[in-house]
């Protein structure tokens, strides 16, 4: 028996040392529950390292709104979590995939998610927004699914689009390798925003001042060279922005270190605003 155990607690090494506290209930939600809105975490990995070990999913945020279902940066493994998912989560059921940006972390699961949600290509529908340079520079959408969605839709800075019942609008263009924007969008009139990879600017302020801020926070110190937030950057932001709730994911390995439900309680308490680190399954219900 406790070698049996051993060998369970030695498959999943990773979890143990940087994932949060084991939930004995990972989803408490039941299929009723569903009916409503919600946004569920598939993944909280945030750049390489994360992403490559798998310490946190990537599979990126489903959003359902007035029945509208939309997937936004179904990175390594979206389609998987998707079939975990308690209750599952039918991807032929999606009416929109938003690429933030073309980096893997975001991108990587987007051709079999375009496949799962056009039932294999042999029904046109959804709509796959993306920036420009996603699908004209080194496409990270494979040409023969570029015909399944009805529609591809490239996005732009400070502009609307909408998906059936879901509306969004786009931020700036974030200072990153790649195109990438922010989204925002109300869902059952709660605010959202959700503010991927950037840079530390503060013209970012103004266009997430909302209810709730999903943000990525990759690096504990701030680095910099690279173009990422540190969590000093979150700090400098959420004291700008106010929001009612943060949301802190897509952590980079100090972060995971560092503990997020630890650094977002301190941060909750310096700034006396909520402030929630995601964990892989996290669902917020509307
Ligand atoms: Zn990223
Ligand atoms: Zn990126």
């Amino acid at each position: 028996m406790a070698k049996r155990l051993k060998k369970a607690r030695d498959s999943s090494p990773a979890q143990l040392i940087y994932g949060e506290p084991k939930r004995t209930i990972p989803d408490r939600m039941t299929k009723q529950d569903r009916q409503g809105d919600f946004i569920k975490f598939l993944g909280t990995a945030g750049a390489r390292f994360v992403m490559i070990k798998q310490l946190r999913a990537s599979g990126g945020l489903w959003i359902s709104c007035k029945g509208t279902n939309v997937l936004v940066d179904p990175g390594p493994g979206s389609i998987v979590r998707c079939a975990a998912s308690r209750p599952k989560l039918d991807p032929s059921k999606l009416n929109a995939i938003i690429l933030t940006h073309r980096h893997l972390d975001h991108s990587g699961d987007i051709n079999v998610m375009i496949e799962a949600m056009t039932e294999g290509g042999f029904k046109k529908k959804g709509i796959v927004f993306c920036p420009a340079d996603a699908i004209y520079e080194d496409s990270v959408i494979l040409k023969h699914v570029t015909n399944f969605p009805e529609k591809i839709e490239i996005l732009e800075a400070n502009k609307s689009y909408q998906a059936d019942n879901f509306e969004f609008s786009t931020s700036l263009r974030h200072m990153h390798s790649a195109e990438t924007y922010g989204i925002k969008f109300k869902i059952n009139k709660t605010g959202v925003a959700l503010l991927p990879d950037t840079r530390y600017f503060k013209d970012l302020v103004d266009f997430y001042k909302t209810d709730i801020l999903i943000i990525s926070v990759v690096f504990f110190q701030p680095r910099p060279d690279v173009e990422h937030l540190s969590l000093t950057d979150v700090e400098l932001l959420l004291k700008d922005i106010k929001p009612k709730k943060a949301i802190l994911t897509h952590f980079g390995m100090t972060m995971l270190k560092a503990k997020p439900h630890i650094q977002a309680l301190e941060l909750s308490q310096k700034l006396g605003i909520e402030v929630q680190a995601a964990y892989d399954g996290m669902t917020l219900e509307f």
